[in-house]
Formats: structure tokens, C-alpha cells, sequence
């Protein structure tokens, strides 16, 4: 009789609990990481770490500090650890395709996170990078109905970098054809690093003259890196310029209007989505059963994969107070200076 009452205790805890926690419990998930170059991905860490913890399982990691190399005999180690699932942010979307067939071969689950990785047996989280590209483009140009354009891009061996150029000239194109808008300067931004893309700014306005209506940056670092090339040439704040990511660097910039827009990517949702599916998956379930999954095949490879695309917001100086109150920033950090 004991037994049996501590057997139905145990049913009715479990049903108690919502999700994926407790049930499956005790999986080691392995997250490979390409950097920390940007202030998000540790807030992507923080929030998958926790829901990994949340489900009883164990966090391992891996930082690659930008090398494509290290990030392959990364991912091998993380196998050797143990991890029954996998999370990678690619520093190299092509590079890590021998890493990723490797863990397949063994059976161990990948997630690609907000990144890329077109293999057919790799899961893909992200958020509409194609819009990110359109809300970038959209919002410099209401202020920039027209003139010359610079496009800032990301960094070549990331997929986001095109998927965000795609958006940003699909709103462009109508003023572009109409000879309204013209794109006197595009750059890819090595590593996506600040210095790249101040260096490539400086080359555009010394290329026009300094005759540029706006500049289209596809992240907050690059903003930061354009800016500061407008800066010197005393055109920032008239020159409008976009970004994402809602570094609160940026989210200061836009305060003090020598930034736009950022787009605002809530990475504490994603890193919890993608533990979550990675451990889904470790505990067997197929792809495809993945609540909210969607097929895409948009890759340059046009592979079709399972995937679950978040949704982006803008943030501009009249809705600044949204994300304030969503918990992600204070305002004495957005209001410094001010
Ligand atoms: C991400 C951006 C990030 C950039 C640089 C992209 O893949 O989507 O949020 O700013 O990489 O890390």
C-alpha cells in the first residue's frame, strides 16, 4: 500500500511539470561557440545554460574565439565529453560541415543556432534574418527617401550576412530602380568586427566625397564601426544608420540620434527554444516533431530543413520604452549622456 502511494506521488509530480523538464532529465547538451564578440551571445549562454539546468540537464561549451579550426576539434571534444546533443553557433558556415557530419554519423543531434548550417539532419533555429534586413532598410529609409546608399554587411563566411542584404535591398529595390536610391559602396565585414567595417566606411565616403545619405549596417558592432567613421568626418546623427542585436551601446546611440534603428532579437527566447528542441531531440524525438516547426530550404544550397524562425522587432528612439520595460536594458544605460 506504501508502494503504491509513493508511486502515484510520483506520476502526479511528473505531470505537474510542463515541457520537456524532469522527463528527460540528466542529458548533457554541448554548445559550440564561434566567439563573445558581441555583447548578445553571452545572454544567448545564459539563457540556454539555464533552461539546460531547468531540465536537469548539464551545460559543457566551447568558445572557437573566431577560429573556424578550433571550433571543428571543439565540437570533437565536446562528443568526447559526452554530449548527447549539440548547439552550434558557426563561426564558419562551411567550415563546420565535416563536425556536424561527424556527430550526425554518431548520432548526436545538432542545432544550428541562429546561424545557418545547411545539412539536412541539422535542426535550425534563428530569427527572420531576411526580415531583420527589411526593418533595417525600412526605417533608414524614412529618413533617406533617397541619395546614395551604403550597405555595411556582415561577415561573408556567416549565411545572415546575405539573408540580411536579400531583406535590405528587397525594400530598397522599387527607389533603386527608380534611380532614387543608388548603392555607391557595399562591403562584407570580416569577422563582423567594428574595426572592418569603420575601415570600410572610411572608404566609401572618401570614395563619394563624403556624399552619403545613409548607411545600411547589419549589426550593432558595424553600426559602431560606421558611426565612428561619420564621426570623424562630423556627419554623424545626419546620416541615419541601422544595426541589430540591441547592444546597449547602440540602444544609447539611438538615444542620442547618431543610430536609427537596432533590431531587437530576444536572445533569452532563443537560447531557451533551442535548449529546450536540443533536448528533445537527445531524448529521441524526431525532427519533425518539433512544436512550431517549419521547412526551409532558402540556403545557398536550397537543402531542406526543419527549422523554427523567431520573430524580430525594431527599435527606434519612439519605442525605446518597450524594451526598457521587457526587462532587457535599464534606462539610466539607454539615457546615459543624454
Ligand atoms: C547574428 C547577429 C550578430 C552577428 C555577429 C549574426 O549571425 O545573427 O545577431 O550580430 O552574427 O555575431
Amino acid at each position: 500500500m506504501k508502494r503504491l502511494t509513493l508511486a502515484l506521488a510520483g506520476a502526479a509530480f511528473s505531470c505537474l511539470l510542463t515541457g520537456t523538464a524532469f522527463a528527460q532529465a540528466g542529458k548533457t547538451i554541448g554548445v559550440s561557440w564561434s566567439n563573445f564578440q558581441e555583447e548578445r551571445w553571452k545572454t544567448d549562454e545564459a539563457a540556454i545554460k539555464a533552461a539546460i539546468e531547468a531540465a536537469g540537464g548539464k551545460y559543457i561549451s566551447a568558445d572557437a574565439q573566431s577560429s573556424a579550426a578550433k571550433q571543428l576539434t571543439d565540437v570533437e571534444s565536446l562528443i568526447s565529453q559526452g554530449a548527447n546533443a549539440l548547439i552550434i553557433l558557426a563561426q564558419d558556415s562551411d567550415a563546420i560541415g565535416p563536425a556536424v557530419e561527424k556527430a550526425v554519423n554518431e548520432g548526436i543531434p545538432v542545432v544550428g543556432y541562429d546561424r545557418l548550417i545547411e545539412n539536412k539532419d541539422a535542426f535550425y533555429i534563428t530569427f527572420d534574418n531576411k526580415e531583420v534586413g527589411r526593418i533595417q532598410a525600412r526605417e533608414v529609409m524614412k529618413v533617406a527617401p533617397e541619395g546614395n546608399y551604403a550597405f555595411i554587411k556582415g561577415s561573408s563566411a556567416d549565411p545572415n550576412a546575405d539573408f540580411l542584404f536579400a531583406g535590405q535591398v528587397e525594400v530598397l529595390k522599387e527607389a533603386m530602380d527608380a534611380g532614387k536610391i543608388k548603392n555607391v559602396g557595399e562591403a562584407y565585414t570580416d569577422g563582423w568586427l567594428p574595426e572592418n567595417a569603420q575601415a570600410n566606411m572610411e572608404q566609401i565616403l572618401t570614395a563619394n566625397n563624403n556624399e552619403v545619405a545613409a548607411v545600411v549596417a547589419s549589426n550593432d558592432g558595424t553600426a559602431g564601426g560606421a558611426i565612428a567613421a561619420l564621426e570623424a568626418q562630423g556627419l554623424a546623427g545626419s546620416v541615419p544608420v541601422s544595426g541589430q542585436d540591441a547592444d546597449f551601446a547602440a540602444l544609447n546611440r539611438i538615444a542620442r540620434g547618431t543610430q536609427t534603428v537596432s533590431v531587437w532579437k530576444d536572445s533569452r527566447e532563443l537560447g531557451k527554444r533551442a535548449a529546450e528542441i536540443a533536448i528533445e531531440l537527445a531524448d529521441g524525438k524526431a525532427m519533425g516533431d518539433i512544436a512550431g516547426v517549419t521547412a526551409f530550404n532558402g540556403g545557398a544550397k536550397g537543402i531542406e530543413m526543419e527549422s523554427i524562425f523567431l520573430t524580430p522587432i525594431a527599435i527606434t528612439k519612439e519605442n525605446l520604452g518597450t524594451i526598457i520595460d521587457a526587462g532587457w536594458v535599464a534606462k539610466d544605460v539607454v539615457c546615459q549622456g543624454v
